[in-house]
């Protein structure tokens, strides 16, 4: 086979930067988008339709021999189910597919993919498996929305984890990860709000119009004012009936869409609230906007006059004693907008926990294994990065450092306990940017929380802590500018962060005020989002309405929870111990293009995302290395049927007879177990499968 077509990089005889490219994009002039560097997946982004997913291919990957089919992303998804039942290595039960890559890069749809492979996998046709790929539509019309990267780009990480009961789904859970609530007040020129809005404006009778009091969709600020063209809307109107179904099918009470879809209306008339100053300096809204609030507050279900107060003016509550301080022009828009945020972000979170509910296993089993796909956001440095970004790419130091401790760390340790001759492989190490960010009491997090804490800080006094803290730390420069800025080199590159906002994300804290007005509503949902508290990862967890309305009193003037770098830090946390101890796959998707066009390659951005990967490491460490090392034990006992008198000890010698019957070559002998090549595990299995 000509090098450039070959399938598996990690058989490359010579590798370097040019010859990867050369491989990659040989490859995908012929359509081949997937390409294996040992047992990693690569799929590059084909922007175009490709018969590659149809069911004769789904039917073709089922449970096969992978050296023997073109790479596939099927593959993965029959080696981790194959896994999970115990069929494949030894190791843990639970799997994780880690898919990584850039905004556009593929991910989501890859997704998907595994998820209806899996489903296909485990055979069975029951509710649960459809409800499992059904809530997909809800979860991006609120989740995705269109950016000048990917028309349906998603503004949120997941973690999907499939648990099984021997070959059959139980149940599923979804984690989620820092929702961009930004985007609903405001989206950079050419980007779009979440898709929600417009399938919703879009697919909508004009009675239920009436009743969510919705008017012409050019009307609204939040949408930036602008629509679709008729055959957008056309579009849209089937993606809502799509969304509406897929909500009956998860069980939501049709009150609850009503309600729903009434906040979302309210969302869209708050975001046209203007101020100005009276005489006596306290704001009112102007005169063009008096409708806008009215109805506002009639889709919200509370009053006109409670809704105006929380947004012109703050109160405190000291010993009992309630104080008012009115806001500036800037502080009431800041008000509306954080509502606006704060609104929408709690309809997503509670429709991931309705989601959760309806997909948590009916009976307790106490033999489940999982299988996680991790959809998160890759690194991103753009011309102005800011708290989210930074969160992201916290996020993108953590996946490198777990995918550097799996591939090279795991692997360099083992070799020197178990004796055997290993040329030291050199990677850059992400722990010390990771200290830099999680350090306690001295890192980036623990930094922003601490100045969170004081009302009176800013962001400028954020950052000339964090320049008096890491001066001299080789992942931190410091920036000369009159605005907070900062520096921090990253794996894959410096990026520089815009500091201004991020105590007022971290804090993230609803006034007492809004939470109050909120609760009393006459709209049930919205009641019942705003008395829910936030668990420590951030899951919504709503309480019943009887129980809050009782402690409303209590609650009123506690805004004291986690911010958010803590719950995203402690979420982040949760899903690493969850990945260390599973079985890792890992899928790294690249865009061929920036221009979303099929049969184009941008060399100088592959590249880049081959760098940003660690893509090129990797390759060199896969063909060198043994990815596979069982333990004497576990080897003999499980191949020991490849001998002619099974009947012996499970040790070493038995382990040594059984290599030499079976002529494998290039593997090695530790201390305590045997070192193979990637390829080994399926030269032996294709000799138990001649025995059987
Ligand atoms: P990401 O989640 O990485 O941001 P997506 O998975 O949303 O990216 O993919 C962006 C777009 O690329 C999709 O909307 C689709 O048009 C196209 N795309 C991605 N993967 C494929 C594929 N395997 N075949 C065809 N088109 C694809
Ligand atoms: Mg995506």
């Amino acid at each position: 086979m000509a090098e450039e077509t070959r399938e598996d990089l990690a058989t490359l005889s010579e590798l370097d930067e040019k010859r990867l490219l050369e491989a990659l994009s040989t490859r995908f002039t012929q359509n081949h988008i997937y390409t294996y560097i040992g047992d990693i997946l690569i799929a590059v982004n084909p922007f175009k339709y490709l018969p590659l997913y149809e069911k004769t291919v789904s039917d073709l990957y089922k449970c096969h021999e992978k050296s023997l089919l073109p790479p596939h992303i099927f593959s993965v998804a029959d080696r981790a189910y194959q896994s999970m039942l115990g069929k494949l290595a030894t190791g843990p039960r639970n799997q994780c597919i880690v898919i990584s890559g850039e905004s556009g890069a593929g991910k989501t749809e890859s997704t998907k993919l595994l998820l209806r492979q899996i489903m296909e996998l485990c055979k069975a046709n029951s509710q649960l498996e459809r409800q499992i790929l059904q809530v997909n539509p809800l979860l991006e019309a609120f989740g995705n929305a269109q950016t000048v990267m990917n028309d349906n780009s998603s503004r949120f990480g997941k973690y999907i984890q499939l648990r099984f009961q021997n070959a059959s789904v139980k149940g599923a859970k979804i984690n989620e990860y820092l929702l961009e609530k930004s985007r609903v007040v405001h989206q950079d020129e050419g980007e779009r709000n979440f898709h929600i809005f417009y399938y919703m404006l879009g697919g909508i009778s004009a009675a239920e119009k009436e009743i969510y009091g919705l008017l012409n969709p050019v009307l609204y600020r939040y949408i930036n004012n602008q629509y679709g063209t008729d055959e957008m809307i056309t579009q849209w109107s089937t993606k809502y009936l799509e969304v509406c179904n897929a909500m009956d099918m998860v069980g939501f009470h049709e009150q609850e869409k009503v309600d729903m879809m009434t906040i979302l209306a309210g969302i869209l008339s708050l975001g046209n609230i203007g101020f100005e100053p009276q005489e006596n300096a306290i704001l009112k809204v102007t005169d063009q906007s008096t409708g806008w609030l009215k109805a506002a507050a009639g889709q919200f279900g509370v009053q006109e006059d409670e809704l105006l107060n929380c947004l012109i003016c703050t109160m405190s509550v000291t010993r009992g004693e309630s104080i008012n301080r009115y806001h500036s022009q800037q502080q009431a828009e800041d008000a509306r907008d954080s509502i606006a945020k704060v609104a929408y972000g709690r309809v997503f979170g509670w429709i991931v926990s309705k989601i959760n509910e309806l997909l948590t296993p009916k009976e307790t089993f106490d033999d489940l294994h999982e299988i996680g796909i991790l959809d998160i956001f890759g690194f991103e440095n753009f011309a102005v990065n800011r708290y989210e970004q930074l969160c992201i790419n916290l996020a993108n130091e953590q996946l490198q450092y777990f995918f550097n401790h799996h591939i090279f760390l795991m692997g360099q340790r083992e070799y020197k306990e178990e004796g055997i001759d290993w040329e030291t492989i050199t990677f850059k190490d992400n722990k010390p940017i990771l200290d830099l960010f999680l350090a306690k009491p001295v890192g980036i997090f623990s930094l922003l929380d601490e100045q969170s804490a004081f009302p009176q800080a800013t962001d400028k006094n954020f950052v000339e802590k964090l320049n008096s803290s890491f001066k001299g730390n080789a992942h931190f420069e410091v920036v000369r500018s009159h605005m907070p800025m900062f520096s921090i080199v990253h794996y894959a590159g410096r990026v520089q962060y815009n500091a201004s906002g991020f105590l007022e994300k971290n804090r993230d804290t609803i006034p007492a005020n809004i939470r109050g007005l909120f609760i009393n509503s006459v709209t049930p949902l919205l009641s019942v989002l705003f008395a829910a508290t936030i668990s420590r990862t951030g899951t919504l967890m709503p309480q019943s309405r009887a129980k809050l309305l009782k402690s409303i009193d209590d609650n009123f003037n506690s805004t004291r929870k986690l911010s958010v770098g803590a719950q995203f830090k402690h979420s982040l946390t949760v899903l690493m111990e969850k990945m260390f101890a599973a079985n890792p796959h890992f899928i790294r998707c690249i865009k061929p293009n920036s221009s979303k066009k099929p049969d184009l390659l941008d060399s100088k951005l592959i590249m880049e995302q081959l760098r940003y990967n660690g893509l090129l490491e990797t390759i060199r460490i896969r063909r060198d290395g043994y990815s596979w090392r069982p333990l004497f034990e576990d080897f003999a006992q499980r191949y020991r049927i490849l001998l002619i008198k099974p009947d012996v000890p499970s040790n070493k010698e038995t382990c040594l007879c059984i290599l030499n019957n079976a002529n494998l070559k290039d593997w090695k002998c530790g201390h305590s177990r045997l070192f193979f090549k990637y390829w080994h595990q399926e030269e032996l299995a294709k000799l138990i499968e001649r025995l059987e």
